[in-house]
């Protein structure tokens, strides 16, 4: 098992985002006749002809919402892709989402006060789980880190949330 749990947009959010996203646009949902839009609500790929949409998620004000965090300007938002209608979430994996070997991604590390405390590059390597688990034992070693996201270099979207275990 990871050591560490990526955690899914929660169904509440979802909930939300499926009417009005964190841009304020009202979501469109449609059928992707191709697949492999990385989902955040179940942390996997999707399939060709699921009803999945594309929103605005602003995932440190969803998390300050719930922790009381004031991050101020470090609130940003950016596409995800869901899925147009609830799915449940994650099945339970033994590896961590959207993992590939030689994939880029960047960790930012951030404190209870939703602040940026560091981040660093991670280019998966043979297993993905173990490079991951390498990362985050490092940022969480530092103990002003709360929690860090994950994402992707190439486009910079969010992929996933770690807290502090
Ligand atoms: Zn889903």
């Amino acid at each position: 098992m990871n050591t560490y749990f990526a955690r899914p947009i929660a169904p509440s959010a979802l909930a939300r985002l499926r009417v009005t996203d964190d841009a304020g646009r009202a979501c469109v949902p449609y059928t992707a006749t191709d697949g492999g839009h990385p989902l955040r609500c179940c942390l996997r790929l999707s399939e060709p002809g699921e009803r999945i949409a594309l929103v605005s998620y602003a995932p440190l004000r969803r998390w300050a919402a719930e922790t009381g965090a004031t991050p101020g300007a470090y609130d940003e938002q950016g596409p995800v892709f869901i899925h147009a209608e609830d799915c449940g979430g994650p099945a339970p994996s033994e590896e961590y989402p959207f993992s590939r070997t030689g994939a880029l991604r960047t960790l930012r590390r951030y404190d209870t006060a939703g602040r940026i405390v560091g981040g660093r590059l991670l280019e998966l390597p043979e297993t993905p789980a173990e490079g991951f688990d390498k990362a985050l034992a490092e940022a969480f070693a530092d103990p002003a880190v709360a929690l860090v996201h994950v994402r992707a270099v190439e486009y910079g979207c969010f992929h996933f949330e770690v807290r502090r275990p």
